[in-house]
């Protein structure tokens, strides 16, 4: 039943000139690496690494943040990323995240596009017809 209906789709497709449809392909792929390159250059500052918003406690007697209820301090940001194989971290306030996130935004934004940018290459590629199958 499955190669009955794998036969009569490569039946359909027989009847669209393979070689146009081929080189329309591989226009709108060419349009869509423009597309991607031309966002890659709006991308702007990037900072790397991973960014977590926390609370914590001291565990100092009598401090607040070990009271009944607790308040702990912060909110802090912590930022890890790796240096040379070393993970490092670093804390920053609230309102150091609000002037960075737009460069965590932006790291992530470019990301994202170079998997883009990869996998529309890789597709090209991939259709080239000298490949050995
Ligand atoms: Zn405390």
């Amino acid at each position: 039943m499955i190669c009955r209906t794998a036969f009569t789709l490569y039946d359909m497709s027989s009847e669209v000139d393979p070689r146009r449809e081929a080189g329309a392909v591989k226009a709108d792929r060419r349009a869509e690496l423009r597309r991607i390159s031309a966002e890659l250059a709006k991308v702007g500052p990037v900072l790397p690494g991973s960014v977590l918003r926390r609370f914590t406690r001291c565990g100092r007697p009598g401090c607040k943040c070990m009271a009944d209820p607790p308040e702990p301090h912060g909110p802090y940001w912590s930022w890890t990323r790796k240096v040379r194989a070393k993970t490092i971290t670093r804390y920053f306030s609230e309102e150091q995240y609000e002037d960075y996130r737009e460069m965590f935004d932006n790291a992530k934004r470019l990301r994202s596009l170079c998997e883009q940018l990869e996998s529309v290459t890789l597709e090209i590629v991939e259709r080239d017809p000298r490949w050995k199958r």
